[in-house]
């Protein structure tokens, strides 16, 4: 028997997917600015590996959280490439945080919100760990770490509301990593010729951001 919350996030992952697809060529154009110029391609991989594991994740009947972390593994296991590796460690780390039971999804649910935050903190910290870059590098993080903050700082309860209220506060963090200089990954070499561009990876997190519609957890 699937379960609700197991299909929210399965078909976050879709609606992630269709707006990935549909950028993909233009995160290609970003990413070979100064870098190898496969982030569109490693997105799309991803996030098709991805899908494909949270669809088996929900007819084997685990909640959201086991199916998230299965879908981090599958997606680290196949992109290919740096963003491959940390978006699947955010997904297995954002899944960890999830509850377990109905009565765990019932305290979580009396505060949506901070609960996602929880979420993308834990995100935040595998990237760190793992990628070992710090706020202004010119990364993925430069989008995540504003998303969070807006997060955590909305004085809602209501996901449904905060939730594209963050993705925005994403998206504008994404744009203005234009500024910035590439001081770690594959871009740092041709840094100088990043400048005026944004990086790839700040902008497709802010994608998959904004495609996911979180739906009323009950
Ligand atoms: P690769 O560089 O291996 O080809 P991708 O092109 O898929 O991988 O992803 C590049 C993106 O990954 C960059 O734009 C940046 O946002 C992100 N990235 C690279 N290195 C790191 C890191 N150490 N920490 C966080 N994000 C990183
Ligand atoms: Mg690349
Ligand atoms: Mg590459």
């Amino acid at each position: 028997e699937p379960r609700p919350r197991a299909l929210q996030v399965l078909a976050a992952l879709r609606a992630a997917a269709r707006e990935v697809a549909a950028a993909e060529d233009e995160l290609g154009r970003l990413d070979s600015v100064a870098g190898d110029g496969d982030h569109g391609r490693g997105m799309v991989r991803g996030l098709e590996a991805a899908q494909q594991a949270a669809a088996a994740a929900v007819e084997s009947g685990v909640d959201a959280g086991e199916l998230l972390v299965a879908a981090g593994r599958a997606w680290s296991s196949r992109a290919g490439g740096t963003s491959g590796i940390l978006w699947g460690a955010m997904l297995e780390a954002a899944g960890r945080t999830l509850p377990e039971d109905d009565a765990a999804w019932d305290r979580w649910a009396t505060d949506p919100v901070r609960g996602a935050a929880r979420a993308v903190q834990a995100a935040i910290e595998a990237v760190r760990r793992v990628g070992r870059a710090g706020l202004g590098d010119k990364t993925m993080l430069d989008s995540l770490d504003p998303f969070h903050r807006a997060l955590r700082a909305d004085p809602s309860v209501d996901l449904v509301a905060a939730w594209p209220r963050a993705a925005e506060a994403a998206r504008a963090a994404a744009t203005a990593t234009s500024e910035l200089r590439p001081r770690t990954g594959r871009a740092r070499p041709l840094a100088d010729r990043s400048v005026g561009h944004a990086d790839p990876g700040a902008t497709s997190l802010a994608l998959v951001v904004r495609a996911v519609v979180p739906a009323r957890v009950r």
